[in-house]
């Protein structure tokens, strides 16, 4: 039997995500005869080919990520946002609350630790977007995998969910691995 071709791709996280994805453990055995990961911060493997399931870590924080996501959407049969940033915005979209400039300036000048510190602004560096966004603001998104980052447990049952032709379906507490 053929393998299911994945790739995931991080944006605005901190790749704690992809991290939970090493959790699975030994169920990576498992899978490794089922699925293939393709390009993946994991493979470092940077361009995207086709594939049936697309994985996306991370809030939608530049344009660099705009570009990203729609790739990943434009080569993937079943897009899957995985943890709270790419789902609902997380932790990256709490400098919503400011202006832009304010969230730059923050970073690059007046963080304690910084010496004569400079707002980069390079064209070859990706643009802030004004407001972070979770992934379906961008594009169609098929099926969620929330938490912060979610555990090694629900990713597997996730990915085994879409395996076996099913959507994963959420419910508090639902999942115990013994
Ligand atoms: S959901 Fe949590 S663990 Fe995942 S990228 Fe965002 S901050 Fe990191």
């Amino acid at each position: 039997m053929s393998k299911v071709r994945v790739a995931t791709v991080w944006l605005g996280g901190c790749s704690g995500c992809h991290m939970s994805f090493l959790d699975m453990d030994e169920h990576l055995i498992d899978l490794a005869e089922k699925i293939e990961i393709t390009s993946s911060p994991i493979t470092d493997v940077k361009e995207i080919p086709e594939v049936t399931v697309g994985i996306v870590e991370g809030t939608v924080c530049n344009n660099e990520n705009i570009e990203t996501l729609k790739d990943l959407r434009s080569k993937c049969k079943i897009l899957v946002a995985i943890g709270d940033c790419a789902a609902y915005g997380g932790i990256s979209s709490m400098r919503n609350w400011f202006p832009t400039e304010e969230v730059l300036r923050r970073a690059y000048v007046e963080t304690e630790s910084m010496v004569l510190g400079d707002i980069p602004d390079d064209k070859i560096l990706p643009k802030l977007i004004e407001r972070a966004k979770p992934v379906q603001e961008i594009v169609k998104v098929d099926a969620y995998i929330p938490g912060c980052p979610p555990s090694g447990d629900e990713i597997y049952y996730a990915i085994t969910e879409l395996l076996a032709g099913r959507i994963p379906v959420w419910e508090e507490g639902r999942i115990h691995y013994d």
